[in-house]
């Protein structure tokens, strides 16, 4: 065995009512926060005033910033960056889901790295321009306090960050070990809120980071265990938590494979399936556990209809985490149960739309592979075979 186990420092307070500490656990970090949330959600529940009141009580400085909109956009972002820099900012709080998070990350990175006002955090992302200059994220990044609302993405335990440029579709990430929070808070008050619909593409999120990361070269036996156990909750928790929202052990499992996947691709990264949802949200603003729902069935047909042992034997595993009783070695009939359990999940918890449910029409398929294989290189380096334009189009065209 030969392997690195990478995972930067931070906090981690799971359990009910940890909202109420985010301020004792900020004050760590600075003193003048800018609190990142998105227009609705945080307010309405009352979580957003639960939040200030823990800050208050500190007696830290608190701006707040409710701009964000799912998939995250690079003009709110930047205009972020602005109010933190002119506030002084030294601290960023992120309420909510994976948006919200991501672009904490992205504001964090940019006050600390434009030394005068007028930057954009594009310039930070790999657009695959030739002669392009990328990198250059540094310890200046300002520390992150993620309190996620969601238990899909993993932010709150991630490097990671995507982004959204409006005006030309492109959602790209981007990753570096100074956008890991220094504190993580799952509150299962706040995720137990989320509508069925929510939990359910979320929910699908954490099984696709599990999964992506189990089957990719970026093997590693720490991110296959954290996989193993997601999945496994996953298939045991979801449709609890989507026929009753208030199943608080449910509800914690969610909540906690979300957090063991989010470690995993950390440590092993994600593949195909995340190189092609991107661009699809880009163009149609579609949900991303939603579209992963649409497209993750025909890409683990795909990986399958590929032959290969080693990805056999890793979807007899899969399927096996799912709950089926199978064994090695696997066969083609063996891995397909893994679809077959997914189907079935996708049915019970009422994810059943396929691409062009989210918009997309046909004549965009090529668009949408093009901007796969270009944006999505590292996930696709990651695939454990090879993948061409022509896979990626047969791919989509089944999906929709
Ligand atoms: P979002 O953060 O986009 O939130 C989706 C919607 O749900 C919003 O309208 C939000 O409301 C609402 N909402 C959030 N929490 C609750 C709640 N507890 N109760 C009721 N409503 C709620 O969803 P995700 O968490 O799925 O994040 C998706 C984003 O994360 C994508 O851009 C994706 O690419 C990214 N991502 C990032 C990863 C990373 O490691 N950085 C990994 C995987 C995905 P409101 O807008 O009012 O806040
Ligand atoms: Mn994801």
């Amino acid at each position: 065995m030969n392997f690195q186990h990478l995972m930067p420092e931070c906090d981690l307070f799971f359990g009910e009512n940890t909202l109420s500490e985010v301020g004792r656990i900020t004050k760590e970090w600075g003193d003048n926060i800018l609190l990142v949330t998105g227009k609705n959600s945080m307010r309405e529940l009352g979580f957003l005033d639960e939040a200030l009141e823990s800050i208050e009580k500190e007696g830290l400085r608190c701006t707040l910033y409710d701009e964000v909109e799912p998939n995250p956009r690079v003009d709110i972002v930047d205009q972020g960056i602005e109010v933190a820099r002119k506030n002084g900012c030294d601290v960023i709080i992120a309420l909510g889901g994976g948006s919200s998070i991501d672009t904490a990350k992205a504001i964090a990175v940019g006050v600390a790295h434009f030394p005068q006002s007028g930057g954009t955090i594009w310039s930070f992302v790999d657009t695959g321009d030739k002669g392009r200059k990328i990198g250059g994220i540094t310890s200046k990044t300002l520390p992150i306090v993620a309190v996620t609302s969601t238990s899909g993405t993993g932010s709150h335990v991630t490097p990671f960050c995507v982004v959204t440029q409006v005006l030309t579709h492109e959602k790209i990430g981007f990753s570096s070990k100074y956008m890991f929070p220094k504190a993580s808070v799952v509150d299962l008050r706040i995720v137990s809120k989320m509508s069925r619909s929510l939990t359910a593409a979320t929910g699908i999120d954490v099984l696709t980071h599990a999964t992506e990361s189990f089957l990719g070269r970026g093997q590693h036996p720490s991110a296959d265990l954290f996989s193993l156990k997601a999945i496994n909750l996953v298939a045991e928790n979801l449709p609890k938590v989507c026929e009753n929202g208030g199943n608080m052990e449910a509800r914690s499992n969610m909540a906690f494979a979300d957090t063991l996947a989010g470690w995993t691709i950390t440590l092993a990264g994600t593949i195909l399936g995340h190189a092609l949802v991107h661009p699809i949200s880009g163009y149609y603003n579609s949900a991303h556990g939603a579209a992963l729902s649409a497209i993750t069935p025909y890409i683990w047909n795909f990986l399958i209809e590929c032959n290969n042992q080693k990805i056999l034997d890793k979807f007899v595993y899969i399927a096996q985490a799912l709950g089926e009783r199978v064994s090695l070695p696997g066969t083609k009939d063996k891995a397909k149960m893994a679809v077959n359990v997914l189907e079935a999940l996708l049915e019970k918890i009422g994810l059943t739309k396929k691409l062009s449910d989210y918009g997309v029409d046909k004549s965009m398929i090529e668009i949408l592979a093009k901007d796969a294989l270009r944006y999505g290189i590292v996930d696709l380096d990651r695939t454990p075979v090879k993948v061409t334009l022509k896979d990626l189009i047969g791919i989509l065209q089944e999906s929709i």
